[in-house]
């Protein structure tokens, strides 16, 4: 016996979107169009509106301004439970005084689903979070992972036009978040529904998302696949959450052909035209970097920087670098083991980078957070 779970995904549109309280504005006019289909992560740190964002599309929470639309039906006045929506929470949230497959029933019985269809689609919801013939076990005889997939079944049960979970692996260790955040995107691929996932946490973002939506202090920065992100982030704040990084900042001198800045006493600049004037923040990645011992080992034509060896790090595949750089901040580089230079703590050493590589930002970082 099987029940068919999969389905064409529902599209979500918010459209200038704010959630104002009496002392604060949790979410700043966002508008993010959400694809049939598609795997998005909300992600940003703690208390910039990934929540309310995800209780405003739920119905949970109304909005102050604009407009939710679920496959292009204004749903501003449509109850919770009417919008079709399945929701997992961070604490699993199961009826504990109900069994596994009552649990599963619940959300049937409510939306008025025929008893002998019921126990059809509770098998299969069971099924597909590898819970087979847990039907009768309660909550209280469950481990943690075991709940929050309970949850995820319980979600899933009705078919819902999509699902939204809220941070759902928080609350568990490191080894099962892995395996859970690898079932959620096999589940994912198998329904083929749209799903909106909220963490704070990059890496778990880069494992399960098509798209990621980067908040920041109720507004949305940036919407890109992961690899637009990390590569042609468009705020030093992207950039700055989406992975490892070493950021040059100084005035920049821009014309059409291109730009250059005075790092710390060094002259380093690119061939492509920018806008910025003022300041900025040159960002590198760690593996577009390399490190010299000394600077008649920087290749011709590479940009470079003197730095101070922090720690030389080997890690099986290569080494990790942490260096001081001429202005006190720090720098991170990664090369794998053919290019390591035997460097130590307190050496002097340089830094150097291929021409086209890194991103020119402007500088929005308060001096504050510096
Ligand atoms: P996140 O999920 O990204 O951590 P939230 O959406 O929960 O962020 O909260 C965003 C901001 O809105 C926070 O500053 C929070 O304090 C504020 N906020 C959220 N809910 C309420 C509320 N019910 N009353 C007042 N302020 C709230
Ligand atoms: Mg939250």
């Amino acid at each position: 016996m099987s029940v068919n779970l999969a389905g064409a995904g529902t599209r979500i549109d918010i459209q200038n979107v704010t959630k104002r309280y009496p002392t604060s504005i949790a979410v700043d006019d966002i508008t993010l169009r959400i694809e049939p289909g598609e795997f998005i992560t909300l992600l940003g740190p703690s208390g910039s509106g990934k929540t309310t964002t995800l209780n405003l599309i739920a119905g949970f929470t109304d909005l102050s301004a604009g407009s939710v639309e679920i496959d292009g039906v204004r749903v501003d006045d449509v109850p919770a439970h009417k919008r079709g929506l399945g929701v997992v929470f961070q604490h699993y949230a199961l009826f504990p005084h109900m069994s596994v497959a009552q649990n599963l029933a619940f959300p049937l019985q409510q939306r008025k689903i025929p008893k002998s269809t019921q126990a059809d689609l509770v098998r299969a919801a069971l099924e597909t979070v590898g819970l087979k013939g847990y039907d009768d076990r309660f909550p209280r005889e469950l481990s943690g992972g075991q709940q929050q997939r309970v949850a995820f079944a319980r979600a899933m049960v009705f078919s819902p036009r999509a699902l939204l979970m809220d941070e759902p692996l928080g609350a568990l260790d490191k080894n099962l978040r892995e395996r859970l955040q690898l079932e959620i995107k096999r589940i994912h691929q198998e329904v083929g529904r749209t799903f909106v996932f909220v963490t704070h946490d990059q890496e778990e973002a880069l494992i399960l998302s098509d798209r990621i939506a980067i908040f920041n202090e109720g507004r949305i920065e940036q919407v890109g696949a992961s690899a637009e992100l990390y590569e042609t982030p468009t705020s030093l704040f992207v950039a700055e959450f989406m992975g490892e990084s070493t950021v040059l900042r100084a005035d920049v001198n821009a014309n059409g052909h291109g730009w250059s800045m005075d790092f710390a006493g060094t002259t380093i600049g690119g061939t492509r035209p920018s806008q910025i004037q003022g300041p900025g923040a040159f960002v590198l990645r760690p593996e577009q970097l390399r490190v010299a011992a000394n600077q008649q080992e920087v290749p011709f034509g590479a940009d470079s920087v003197p730095v101070t060896v922090v720690q030389n790090i080997y890690l099986g595949s290569g080494h990790k670098y942490e260096l001081r750089l001429a202005d006190g901040s720090t720098g991170i580089v990664r090369s794998p083991r053919e290019m390591s230079v035997d460097v130590r703590p307190g050496d002097d050493a340089f830094v150097y980078w291929a021409g086209g590589d890194g991103v020119l930002l402007e500088d929005t970082r308060t001096p504050a957070m510096a």
